[in-house]
């Protein structure tokens, strides 16, 4: 299942993360139509990500496109997640779909601009509890 949206915020704030569950948790490829390029977006690369990997928490992978043309693309590898989710993994303890911070083992990106973000990036997706790997990080 492909998810295509026209989206003008890309950010969703925590508090309404931690209301509701995520809505495109079957979702495998996320596409997003950005109406501004990356640098020029109010919030940071490593923010929109996160919000999208709450949106769906197990994609194959996200890209970005601005004019049906893809800037930004990243794979996703997964491992099956442990049986229990401890309590000290506060992020998702209480809800029926663990999030990528417990399966998530490679990222690889293509097309990263220089942006100043991709520290934000790398400590973003180094929460992930299974990493092994990132590709294509600066
Ligand atoms: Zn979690």
């Amino acid at each position: 299942m492909n998810f295509f949206h026209v989206i003008k915020h890309l950010y969703i704030r925590k508090e309404i993360r931690r209301m509701f569950l995520s809505p495109l948790w079957n979702v495998k490829h996320v596409v997003v139509q950005m109406g501004l390029p990356v640098e020029r977006c109010t919030h940071s690369l490593a923010e929109i990500i996160d919000s999208l990997l709450w949106l769906s928490p197990h994609p194959d992978s996200i890209s970005l496109l601005i004019y049906s043309e893809v800037i930004i693309k990243f794979q996703f590898v997964y491992k099956e997640p442990a049986d229990s989710v401890g309590e000290a993994d506060s992020c998702c303890c209480s809800v029926p779909i663990k999030c990528w911070r417990h399966s998530l083992t490679e990222v690889k990106i293509d097309n990263l601009p220089c942006v100043e973000g991709a520290r934000r990036l790398k400590a973003l997706f180094e929460e992930s509890q299974t990493l092994e790997r990132i590709e294509g990080l600066l």
